[in-house]
């Protein structure tokens, strides 16, 4: 199947085959990250239009590729192995309920930014995208996330003791005006919420990608939960369903 990313990177992907089964068992490479790059390798068999990378029309470096492509086409990689519907399971945010809730979503149908031109033409230039903290009134330049930044993040999410949201920040600011490379990780730490979810706004205003926040409601008291699509064994080895009107076309009581 052709796929074409938020970036503009396209190519062919075809599903996964049994011998990828072998690659989401190897404990290792879960402990790694690799196993989504190798997924992905294994996956796409021919890029059609290298979008904003600079890898031409042979096989991508799944590395450098953006989150936002990543995802997109392991989204797309599962749709064409198991379907496009997902099932999981997420607790009410309800304190006085905190009922499981069994939810099942469309894997499809989730919203998808495409890159603007603005950022197209950035990424091609190399260039880094820039911005002024309204509080600090301080220019900072940024990346966006990659590959490679995903693999490091999670090692370090794994790390104990470590604050995400500085670790997510300090990823992708690249320098703050007037602030030594060495004292970067000190300044961001001190800086206010409301200049961080500016930066954070920032990021996701230059970035592309597929929003994976979904609205769940709860079946019990029917309250409303905002969570992250969880990414769970499910997504990729699928529970076998139990005889049911989608899997049984020979039986029909
Ligand atoms: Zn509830």
């Amino acid at each position: 199947m052709d796929i074409t990313c938020p970036s503009g990177l396209s190519g062919r992907v075809r599903g996964m085959k049994a011998r990828e089964e072998r690659i989401l068992a190897d404990r290792k490479l879960a402990k790694s990250g690799g196993q989504l790059d190798q997924i992905l390798a294994a996956c796409w068999e021919e890029t059609l239009d290298p979008g904003p990378y600079s890898f031409g029309m042979t096989a991508p470096n799944w590395s450098e590729v953006l989150v936002g492509d990543r995802f997109y086409a392991l989204l797309q990689v599962r749709a064409v192995s198991y379907g496009p519907m997902y099932e999981f399971s997420v607790s009410c945010s309800n304190r006085e309920c905190r009922a499981r809730i069994d939810w099942e979503l469309d894997l499809l149908e989730l919203p998808v930014t495409q890159l603007s031109d603005e950022s197209r033409a950035a990424l091609l230039a190399g260039r880094t995208f820039r911005t002024v903290l309204p509080r600090a009134g301080r220019a900072v330049e940024f990346r966006l996330l990659r590959g490679a930044d995903e693999r490091r993040m999670s090692a370090q999410r794994r790390a104990a003791g470590e604050r995400p949201l500085t670790t997510s920040l300090a990823m992708r600011v690249e320098s703050i005006e007037g602030v030594e490379a060495k004292d970067k990780l000190r300044v961001l730490e001190d800086l206010e919420m409301a200049d961080v979810s500016f930066l954070l706004g920032e990021f996701d205003r230059v970035d592309c990608g597929v929003e994976t926040e979904i609205e769940v409601e709860c079946p019990e008291c029917l309250s409303l939960t905002t969570v992250e699509l969880p990414f769970e064994k499910g997504f990729f080895l699928p529970q076998r369903k139990k005889p049911s009107a989608a899997s049984s076309s020979s039986f029909r009581p």
